[in-house]
């Protein structure tokens, strides 16, 4: 994997991408939530856009949770989703913490909508199309043309795009950060979440007054480790109706790097890196994480993790970067920066970044690189201004610092 600068040689062309009708062109890589925004929003702003996801199928994730952010909503509004006669999420009313002994420690008024990956993903991808989304497209290098300032990105089965603008929207691990910002790699915070999500019709007994009263539940483990929180998200296929929905639940806890390699391998062997899907975590990893609920939590919490089939895993990471434009390739999302999740932030931001880019792309339509100039500073103020939340947050949470 290269940077490379080089003139365009058209000969090596094998996907032909210059728009007939003159229109910009943007090369999106990375078709997860920041990319599907980045897709949506240039086309508002007169722009082409082509995605290009390295997976083979439809990303699923079946319906993680995620707090639903104003950002969001604009950015299916803006997409021409009528937001107003679509069920969104699941509305929560009050946060209530729950102590070790099953005592209420405190419960006050928090109105918020939960929704979930799975329905944003499937309302962006819908509004963008197949057309111009590319599945199967890893890619592995990028060639800029100094005279003309064009992009090539180049994939791991040889074909090429050509554009006047890349979005690297390729996550946490992203190829554009590394081709282009190779200093700017991600930390491990020290913790990771453990996930799980449970049909509603399946809580058990011992669990089911965590669903009451529209709660968003949460227990702070005494002396620091131990963070956990639950809410209901949309079900299968973004069911938002009583008794279809998902329980989802994360449980923030301390784990050393050794200990963190050995989970992120999986049932067959494959190191995984820092997440690892339902299904994938090894038994005596679900044994321990059973095992240390029992220690750990109140008995709602504990019998809900219990009654998670395939509970899975995140570290969490920190990333920031000092400068999200490099010529006519940009950073956006988790590429860029990796809010903790205590910010409920991630989604939001690549929303924002995705938004005012289109904005800034219309503000100067023959002049790119005045756009970049003029949309950075607020992108790069919101990453800092997230990552210095979220790590006082979690080193709260987390190491009582
Ligand atoms: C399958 C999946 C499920 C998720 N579920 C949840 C969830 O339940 N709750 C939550 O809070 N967050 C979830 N996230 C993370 C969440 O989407 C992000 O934190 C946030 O929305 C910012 O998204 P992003 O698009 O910047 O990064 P990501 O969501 O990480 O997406 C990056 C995309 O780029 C692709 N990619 C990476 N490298 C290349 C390459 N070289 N070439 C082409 N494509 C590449 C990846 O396959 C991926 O689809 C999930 C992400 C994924 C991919």
């Amino acid at each position: 994997m290269t940077r490379t600068m080089q003139p365009f040689n058209p000969m090596e062309a094998t996907m032909s991408t210059i728009s007939p009708n003159n229109a910009k062109k943007a090369i999106v890589i990375g078709g997860s939530l920041g990319g599907l925004f980045a897709g949506n929003m240039l086309r508002t702003a007169g722009w082409e856009a082509d995605i290009y996801e390295r997976s083979e199928h439809d990303l699923d994730s079946r319906g993680g949770g995620i707090v639903l952010q104003p950002d969001v909503v604009e950015v299916f509004r803006r997409s021409g989703i009528d937001t107003a006669h679509m069920d969104l999420g699941v509305a929560s009313r009050l946060r209530t913490t729950w102590r070790k002994d099953g005592s209420i420690q405190n419960r006050s008024p928090a109105a918020q909508t939960q929704t979930s990956w799975s329905l944003i993903y499937t309302t962006m991808k819908d509004a963008f199309g197949d057309d111009h989304y590319h599945r199967g497209k890893k890619l592995i290098e990028i060639k800029e043309d100094p005279d003309t300032k064009e992009v090539t990105a180049i994939f791991a089965d040889g074909s090429t795009s050509r554009g006047d603008l890349l979005i690297g929207a390729d996550g946490n691990g992203s190829t554009v950060r590394q081709l282009f910002w190779p200093d700017n790699k991600p930390t491990y915070a020290g913790y990771l979440a453990w996930r799980g999500l449970v049909s509603e019709n399946a809580v058990p007994e011992d669990a089911k007054e965590l669903l009451g009263n529209f709660d968003f539940a949460n227990h702070h483990g005494k002396t620091g480790g131990s963070h956990m929180l639950g809410y209901l998200v949309p079900g299968e296929g973004n069911d938002t109706r009583k008794g279809h929905r998902f329980y989802n639940w994360v449980w923030y806890r301390t784990v050393d790097g050794e200990t963190l390699t050995d989970i992120m391998t999986d049932k067959e062997g494959r190191a995984r890196g820092f997440s690892i899907p339902e299904g994938k975590l090894r038994d005596q990893w679900v044994t321990h994480v059973n095992s240390d609920a029992d220690d750990y939590l109140p008995a709602n919490f504990r019998a809900m993790v219990k009654a998670t089939q395939h509970p899975f895993a995140q570290a969490i990471r920190d990333l920031t970067v000092d400068t999200m434009v490099k010529g006519r390739v940009i950073l956006v999302g988790d590429a860029a920066f990796i809010p903790r999740p205590h910010t409920a932030a991630s989604t939001s931001k690549a929303a924002f970044n995705a938004i005012l880019l289109a904005e800034a792309l219309k503000k100067y339509p023959d002049d790119p690189d005045a756009a970049l100039k003029a949309w950075m500073p607020q992108q790069l103020m919101l990453g800092r201004q997230l990552y210095h939340q979220g790590t006082s947050a979690g080193n709260h949470l987390l190491f009582q610092l």
